[in-house]
């Protein structure tokens, strides 16, 4: 994690800084790109907080050939309303997102820094990264906005920000969530501290040179990407789907729960996993467990609490729950390989939030959606899950609570019924083009990269 310090086989590549936002579902799509840019001939610095390239230094270390440098950032010390781990949103309150988001300002003076000791010729920043391609343009670097979410938010979120009310939405799937964006009700699906206002992410994107990457491909999202330069006058480039590869040094790691699915027949197993900062409420908890149990089906649960809230499994779960599923299911305290999971023969569904990591993870590997959208973008990347055909959503009622039954017959009909036919053909048809596609996004960005870099090359 040294600062500077090439090689000359380094020093003849195009050097990339990339600054991705604090999270997992937005570090990996940035953490692939890398891999994918530094056989193509670039020399990449990956620039975060101490703490979250720690936790990803595994998974490029292993990888001898890869031209990736981790580069830390380090923020000062910050707003007292900050927790001690606020290096990483992973357990952040949504309400404090602003304010970390307001604590990269103060980072700006060591991202100067790195920009004149690097001398970069690209910058590629994240969307909640927005004083980044104004410091990148004081040094005459062009900077390129990654978007690690969907399209279909960013034009849904275009469509809040730009048009009147009476204009009517040009998405009916997406009509059903306009009320709970567009007014800040309790129960709004959207919690993300900004009050529901969109436009921070939009102003953003004007300051991208010249084009926007998307995490996301054409046969998923082709109307939403079609929309957006209505809007946004930039060329967009969906890249996607950019997911999480794993390598053996992971797969070894998490041996036990890999050799539990080992020993279930092929396509008979779901796996129950609500991402990296999403919790359960005690109520939900206690629905999804008895869903899973009414389905029949079996599962590998993914558990997760916050900090504050630090207990014991087995306490978290209703009485007797382990012991009446047996062997039929296996609850995991925290964290599990979902990429492996997922990529795994025995595993027939995703009872999923839908981060938009996990649905483009479960669409590579033909793994058809249960899907609970919770907050933030997920709601809406739910409704495209849907549209799409590749899963279908566990409605919540008009206080948006959870029901077992309807979990239950959900993944029963995702999995097993005859009336799921369709969706799981579907999700199997996306895998099959994924594949086909390969690397050619890639190679079509990378075209245009050079061109940018070759005219910001005056530093
Ligand atoms: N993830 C994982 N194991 C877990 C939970 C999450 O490997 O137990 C990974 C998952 O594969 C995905 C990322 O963390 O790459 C979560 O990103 P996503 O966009 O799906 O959701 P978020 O965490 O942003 O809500």
């Amino acid at each position: 994690t040294e600062r500077g310090g090439m090689d000359s086989k380094q020093s003849n590549a195009t050097k990339v800084l990339m600054l991705p936002w604090l999270a997992q579902g937005h570090i990996t799509p940035f953490l692939e790109l890398a891999k994918k840019l530094s056989t193509k001939d670039f020399h990449i610095y990956l620039c975060s907080t101490p703490i979250i390239l720690t936790s990803i230094q595994n998974r490029i270390t292993k990888t001898q050939s890869l031209s990736i440098q981790l580069v830390p950032l380090h923020l000062p010390p910050t707003s007292p309303e900050l927790p001690p781990h606020h290096h990483t949103t992973n357990g952040l309150p949504p309400h404090l997102l602003p304010t970390l988001m307001n604590a990269f300002d103060s980072a700006s003076p060591d991202f100067s820094k790195l920009l004149q000791t690097l001398r970069p010729d690209l910058v590629i920043y994240d969307f909640l990264q927005p004083w980044a391609p104004t410091i990148a343009s004081e040094y005459n670097i062009p900077a390129v906005e990654f978007i690690t979410t969907g399209a279909a938010v960013v034009s849904f979120f275009s469509f809040l920000a730009f048009k009147k009310p009476d204009v009517e939405l040009p998405f009916p799937e997406l009509q059903p969530l306009l009320g709970s964006f567009r007014n800040a009700q309790p129960n709004r699906p959207v919690d993300d501290g900004t009050d529901g206002k969109p436009t921070p992410m939009l102003e953003c994107m004007k300051k991208s040179s010249k084009m926007i990457l998307f995490n996301t491909f054409r046969e998923l999202e082709g109307k939403y990407l079609d929309y957006l330069p209505i809007s946004i006058e930039k060329k967009i480039v969906p890249i996607g789907p950019l997911v999480h590869e794993t390598d053996h040094h992971e797969e070894n790691k998490d041996s036990a729960i890999m050799q539990w699915l080992g020993t279930k027949d092929e396509l008979s197993t779901v796996f129950v996993s609500f991402g990296s900062e999403s919790f359960l409420s005690k109520e939900e908890r206690e629905e999804i467990a008895n869903g899973l149990e009414l389905s029949g089906v079996n599962f590998i649960w993914v558990v997760r609490f916050p900090v504050e809230e630090r207990t014991e499994v087995e306490e978290a779960l209703p009485v007797g729950f382990l012991e009446r599923i047996g062997q039929r299911g296996l609850v995991i305290d925290g964290w599990a390989p979902q990429a492996q999971i997922l990529a795994h023969s025995s595993t027939c569904g995703f009872v999923s939030h839908c981060g938009w990591n996990s649905v483009l993870e479960s669409l590579k590997f033909g793994v058809p959606i249960i899907a609970m959208p919770m907050k933030h973008d997920q709601p809406i990347s739910g409704k495209v899950v849907e549209d799409v055909g590749v899963g279908v959503e566990v409605k919540r009622d008009e206080n948006r609570k959870l029901n077992r039954e309807n979990i239950a017959q959900v993944i029963r009909k995702v999995v097993k019924d005859e009336s799921g036919v369709q969706v799981r053909t579907k999700a199997r048809e996306l895998s099959e083009i994924i594949r086909i596609k390969g690397e050619k996004a890639i190679d079509g960005v990378v075209q245009e990269f050079m061109q940018l870099c070759n005219r910001g090359k005056t530093i």
